[in-house]
């Protein structure tokens, strides 16, 4: 069993985005460690988007994490981006490490930590790169694996968007952890709705999906006073938020008896997800070409049916279809329906003619 699987519940990570003060660690580990949680995460040397942020306090906190670890008897987790911050988690005795989205993203960056890291037994986590690049993630997860490192989990942390309408501080496209997961079906991932969300009202929701979607374990941002927090306020939760959250997870069996076939489906469905979102646009733009005709054909005082065209339609989507090993009648009833709405459309065009000229 891994260190990041443990027999069926998930593997629950909790505490700060960031160390702030030894009482804000320490309050927060006595409160996670009353629940079901298994890791204690602080962040000390914080990888901020813009100079002039809070950096984190850097090895000034490690000494309270060691006392989490001593008090509560709760392994402790942070980021590391240099090599320098490898040696001094390893002298402090962290039990587990993470490289972040920033990291993740340069090659040269998770080399050097690799080095730092051979001949080390320590767990390791790897989040998601900032952008959705699969290959890229799975690269980093390799780099450690070389360096010897046995006990590896990815985290999904979402992905930058330019999107501003989005409801997510992160995109998730669930589609690239479960591409991951595919190809690598013994890796565990653990999913980090903290990051994900940027807001802690939606925390709780995509903590279930990652759940339903059968991933070993959630990271989530927690902070005894979150709104007051010196990173991610927005987004941390308090200690009784958490435990609501976790009351309430709905845990499902993460396969039925074959792990492989569940994945397999899991990735298909993501897949075929984006293709009827597909199907959905074109039905869309094909509605407004016929809206289009519809107005050619008032213009030029036609019929909106169009018996001719109709049976080319018939012809030519039928014979498509037989050759893409399709039954001809299920895609002409599927025709039949877009058609009827077509000329049903086109309709209400030519009896606004009727309309306008009466009126
Ligand atoms: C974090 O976990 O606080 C963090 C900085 O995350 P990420 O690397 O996902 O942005
Ligand atoms: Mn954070």
């Amino acid at each position: 069993m891994s260190f990041f699987k443990r027999g069926g519940s998930p593997f629950i990570i909790a505490g700060p985005c960031s160390a702030e003060s030894r009482e804000q660690v320490l309050a927060t580990a006595e409160a996670v460690s009353a629940m079901n949680v298994q890791l204690f995460r602080a962040g000390i040397w914080k990888p901020r988007t813009r100079p002039g942020s809070f950096e984190g306090l850097g090895a000034e906190a490690l000494p309270w994490l060691q006392e989490v670890k001593a008090k509560y008897l709760l392994p402790v987790a942070i980021e590391v981006a240099e090599p320098e911050h490898v040696e001094l988690a390893l002298k402090h005795g962290i039990d587990v490490l993470w490289i972040g989205a920033r990291t993740t993203v340069n090659p040269f960056q998770v080399q050097h930590i690799a080095d730092a890291l051979k001949g080390v037994e320590i767990p390791v986590m790897v989040k998601n790169p900032v952008n959705p690049d699969v290959d890229l993630w799975l690269g980093a997860i390799e780099r450690i694996e070389h360096a010897g490192i046995k006990e590896i989990a990815a985290i999904h942390r979402g992905f930058s968007t330019y999107n501003a309408a989005s409801p997510y501080r992160n995109q998730p496209n669930w589609p690239i952890p479960i591409e991951l997961k595919r190809r690598r079906p013994e890796l565990p991932i653990i999913c980090d709705p903290s990051h994900i969300s940027g807001k802690r009202a939606l925390v709780g929701d995509i903590a279930q999906k990652a759940m339903d979607m059968g991933f070993d374990g959630l990271i989530i941002e927690t902070h005894p006073d979150p709104d007051h927090a010196m990173s991610d306020a927005a987004q941390q939760v308090t200690p009784a938020a958490l435990k609501q959250i976790l009351d309430g997870l709905v845990l499902r069996n993460i396969n039925s008896g074959n792990a492989d076939s569940d994945v397999t489906l899991e990735y298909l469905r993501q897949l075929m997800d984006g293709i009827d979102a597909e199907i959905i646009d074109l039905i869309a733009r094909r509605m407004e070409l016929s809206e289009r005709m519809g107005l050619v054909k008032k213009e030029a005082n036609m019929t909106a049916y169009q018996p001719e065209r109709w049976r080319e339609i018939v012809d030519t989507r039928g014979t498509r279809a037989e050759k893409l090993n399709l039954s001809r009648e299920f895609i002409l009833s599927i025709y039949e329906k877009i058609h009827d709405e077509s000329i049903r459309k086109q309709l209400e065009i030519l009896q606004s003619v009727i309309n306008e000229v009466k009126g």
